[in-house]
């Protein structure tokens, strides 16, 4: 099933309590893409600017999964920039700065031949940019969409139109908050599919896991354990690349995504997103195998035994 993913492509500099890198490949699809390309082939849409370095087209080439034709390099453009510092505790971060460059003059043309895809992933982006980009799918049949705590506070008119277009919303436990303005992750879950329009809320929780609130009932599963935290960044895009990567080959012939199936895609959404903390930017995805990820998987679901 044609799995595609809209969102920014982006340079980041990160502050770690113990280490920081600048100017590294980051962004939300960027990410996503790197790790939905574990199950399946993803196609990439978004927009960078002129200034987006050759060593940084590169790496997509280092995962041959992923289709790179919709990145479109805007003429005179700026590439959208993010700062981020994290805290002693490593679960919580600040930005520092978000420079939306070319992202906030108009959202990537996706080329004609992505048409057919089937599995829409949006990842965060401005939630009007989002609606618009999930509109060029017509032939849809699932669609999830991340957002953070930005684009809550400053055009959340916008992500509540989103949200009765998409199946399912991925957030943390603090948008789940604000948005809802609940403090249980389980109420604001509820909420959300209950009156906001999806059929299920992936409410991640940092390195304490994750919890599904869906229409058919609740499901929750920890984080994999790593002791070597290097760099947070992405683990939240990584998560949902390999479930959406997950979900899309093991639909390839049928439209059911029940959500025992989401439960299974969420642990090896996990399971990546275990492997990017390892390292900054995509460093630790481009020398990964599926072997490794077989092997990781496999642990995990002894871990997770009851
Ligand atoms: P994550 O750690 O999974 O939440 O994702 C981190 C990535 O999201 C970074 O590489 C940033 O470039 C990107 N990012 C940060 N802020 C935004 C935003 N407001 N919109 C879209 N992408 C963002």
């Amino acid at each position: 099933m044609p799995l595609i993913v809209t969102g920014t492509v982006g340079i980041d500099d990160i502050h770690t309590p113990f280490a920081k890198a600048e100017r590294v490949l980051g962004g939300s699809c960027t990410y996503f893409a790197a790790a939905a390309s574990f199950f399946t082939q993803v196609r990439l849409v978004a927009v960078v600017g002129e200034d987006f370095d050759k060593d940084y087209q590169a790496v997509f080439g280092k995962f041959p999964n992923v289709d790179a034709d919709g990145l479109e390099v805007r003429k005179g453009g700026k590439t959208f920039r993010w700062g981020g510092r994290y805290l002693e505790n490593w679960n919580d971060r600040e930005t520092i700065f978000t420079e939306l460059g070319v992202v906030a003059d108009r959202p990537p043309t996706p080329p004609e031949k992505y048409r057919d895809s089937r599995f829409v992933f949006l990842a965060n982006s401005h939630p009007a940019i989002q609606k618009q980009l999930l509109e060029s799918f017509p032939q849809r049949i699932f669609s999830v969409a991340d957002t953070m705590n930005l684009w809550i506070d400053v055009a959340r008119p916008d992500l509540v139109a989103l949200l009765r277009e998409i199946d399912g919303l991925i957030l943390n436990d603090e948008e789940a908050r604000m948005l809802t303005g609940k403090r249980n992750v389980i109420s604001a879950g509820r909420q959300i599919i209950e009156e906001m329009g999806p059929m299920f809320v992936v409410i991640k929780k940092g390195e304490h896991g994750c919890v599904l609130v869906h229409d058919q009932g609740i499901a929750m599963l920890p984080a994999f354990p790593v002791e070597q935290v290097v760099d947070p960044t992405g683990a939240g895009d990584s998560f949902a690349g390999g479930m959406m990567g997950h979900l899309a080959a093991a639909h390839s012939k049928d439209n059911n995504v029940s959500m025992s199936s989401i439960q299974q895609a969420l642990a090896h959404g996990t399971v990546i997103a275990s492997f990017t903390i390892e390292s900054f930017s995509l460093d630790r995805l481009a020398t990964l195998t599926k072997e490794e990820v077989a092997r990781r998987y496999t642990k995990f679901a002894e871990m997770v035994r009851v």
